[in-house]
């Protein structure tokens, strides 16, 4: 019998292959230590250096667009003279190259940990460029993303985006991490990829190098060694699956007809060819912020237009929906000084931001609204991080005049949930940021992976908002739609259909296996998955009950 590793599955689908692990720490290295020439210690430094800078260069280059920029920035630094004399002096006074190393940067990391919180946020790429110049002068493995040079499982405690930036799509064919939970950057990125992945998988960190496993992202299992049976089974699931998809085409629809908008989430004009080979009607969620990182000051007004116009012709007769800016907390912007705040999830970030800067926003409407006149889509436009009626109330005011077919608000603070009939009647459709929305109504930072478990959207405490906004929504005849990564996951996406949301956005590569798992269920079927998911205890218990009375899933690998 093959060993089996269980975890939870946040990708759906199967891959067989042989284990790549990602790099392991890279060890402290030792205080004292013999040093027979110091001298030839510094000049080590500035080769190894250099050395890495050069190879975070080559990466860049290999993955082009925005992993370029971090990459080259990361290897500014590695370049940064002042770093390198104090390693030098470090190594000169007799400490040994990579001791060296490490303690200089150590006086950086302190220095960059107090200058406020986007310089804050940049320690992890200075950590990285420590660790990989002290794996080079240590002669141990770099840390980081392997490639053996042949398709792989890739294996690791967890995903940096850093580490993630440079995968290769076509080497790729399943993901598996000790930690991180569903709303983690390994589970958005495996989505987006469009391949299996299992997070939270126990022991995953001790499968040897190159051994072949069976990857299910559905079941969350991992099998090691599989044996033909398992193979055999497996392909009839992988084949089941392709069949299933290409029945089902077109608009989202149930079983029983009801519609269900398919949407597609998008950072930007790079992402619509997928969405669009995808067959996603349109884009539930464009996250503009990504026009405005790693930028010193706002894109202009027609800079700006010319992105959305490049999303919204993409979409004939579709609707796009552009989030506003959504800056602040884990998306810092240069240009944005928001001041030290203690806690930056509950500071002044989304909304509350741009109400500080109005020409902020003024300038970001002047370019949707530029975008939108003569546009072939249906343009809809909506706030970030609406906590009450009367902010949605301000929100919506500010695009009366302008030239845009709805004005709504995310519903991701639980506030604006447990009030959605007043936020609504302000609103005219609303969309629910589940991810933000687990966050805060469990008190459990979004990016800290130990809290995967209280993250989960399938946690009933979280599913009673989702179904009390879509309530309120119904009472008002408004679209409520759900946006975040909930609405990816072809089970919860039944869930939530019986609850009552309209529309589903979701990563392109997501849209296929939800089309076809809501065409094989009816309403009514989609409301007892709903209310089995309601009335458990717990998330697991939710979506254990839902998935064992959703018994295709097995047959399909899903
Ligand atoms: C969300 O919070 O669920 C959401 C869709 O927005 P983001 O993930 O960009 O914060
Ligand atoms: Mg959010």
């Amino acid at each position: 019998m093959p060993a089996e590793l269980q975890g939870v599955g946040v990708s759906a689908g199967v891959a067989v292959g042989p284990v790549a692990l990602v790099g392991g720490e890279v060890p402290v290295p030792p205080e004292g230590g013999e040093v027979a020439d110091p001298a030839a210690e510094a000049r080590a430094i500035v080769q190894a250096l250099e050395a890495v800078a050069a190879d975070l260069e080559e990466r860049g280059r290999a993955a082009g667009g925005e992993a370029q920029a971090v990459l080259e920035a990361q290897a500014m630094m590695a370049r940064d003279p002042g770093l390198a004399e104090q390693a030098e002096r470090l190594a000169r006074g007799g400490r040994t190259a990579a001791r060296a190393v490490y303690e200089a940067f150590g006086v950086y990391r302190k220095l960059l940990g107090g200058a406020g919180d986007y310089m804050a946020a940049r320690v992890a790429d200075l950590d990285d460029i420590r660790d990989r110049t002290v794996a080079r002068l240590l002669g141990v493995p770099m840390p980081g993303v392997p490639d053996p040079g042949h398709p792989f499982v890739l294996v690791a405690r967890d995903l940096a985006p850093a580490d993630t930036a440079t995968l290769r799509r076509d080497r790729v064919l399943a993901l598996i991490t000790e930690e991180g939970g569903p709303t983690s950057h390994t589970a958005i990125l495996a989505k987006s990829m469009g391949v299996p992945a299992v997070v939270a998988c126990a022991g995953a960190t001790g499968l040897a190098e190159g051994v072949r496993v069976l990857v299910d992202g559905g079941a969350g299992q991992v099998v090691v060694e599989p044996d033909q049976a398992r193979l055999d089974a497996a392909e009839t699931r992988a084949a089941a699956r392709q069949a299933a998809r290409a029945a089902f085409v077109g608009l989202g629809r149930t079983s029983d007809g009801h519609h269900v908008g398919l949407l597609a989430n998008v950072g930007g004009p790079g992402d619509v060819e997928a969405a669009v080979a995808a067959g996603a009607e349109g884009v539930g969620l464009f996250r503009s912020e990504f026009l405005f990182l790693d930028r010193a000051d706002p894109p202009p007004v027609a800079e700006q237009a010319a992105a959305y116009r490049a999303v919204f012709e993409a979409f004939p007769g579709g609707k796009v929906v552009v989030r506003t800016l959504d800056a602040g907390a884990d998306k810092p912007l240069a240009f944005l000084d928001l001041g030290d705040e203690p806690n930056p999830a509950l500071g002044v970030r989304g909304l509350r931001a741009v109400r500080r800067r109005p020409e902020l926003l003024s300038g970001q409407l002047d370019a949707i609204a530029q975008a939108a006149a003569g546009s072939p889509a249906e343009v809809w436009v909506m706030a970030p991080m609406v906590a009450t009626a009367e902010e949605a109330s301000w929100f919506c005011a500010q695009l009366r005049d302008r030239p845009v077919a709805k004005a709504g608000v995310m519903i991701e603070i639980p506030a604006a949930a447990l009030m959605a009939e007043a936020v609504l009647a302000e609103a005219d459709f609303a969309s629910l940021g589940t991810n933000d929305l687990a966050q805060y109504l469990f008190a459990a930072d979004r990016l800290v992976g130990a809290l995967a478990a209280l993250q989960s959207p399938w946690q009933p405490a979280l599913l009673k908002l989702v179904a009390a906004t879509a309530e309120a929504g119904l009472a008002l005849g408004k679209p409520v739609g759900v946006c975040g990564e909930a609405a990816g996951d072809p089970v919860l996406a039944l869930v939530l259909v019986g609850l009552g949301v309209t529309s589903l956005s979701m990563a392109p590569p997501s849209v296929g296996d939800v089309r076809m798992l809501l065409g094989r269920h009816s309403v009514d079927d989609c409301r007892r998955l709903a209310e089995l998911a309601l009335a458990a205890p717990d998330a697991a218990t939710a979506r254990a009950r839902v998935r064992g009375a959703t018994p295709v899933l097995g047959e399909l690998g899903l």
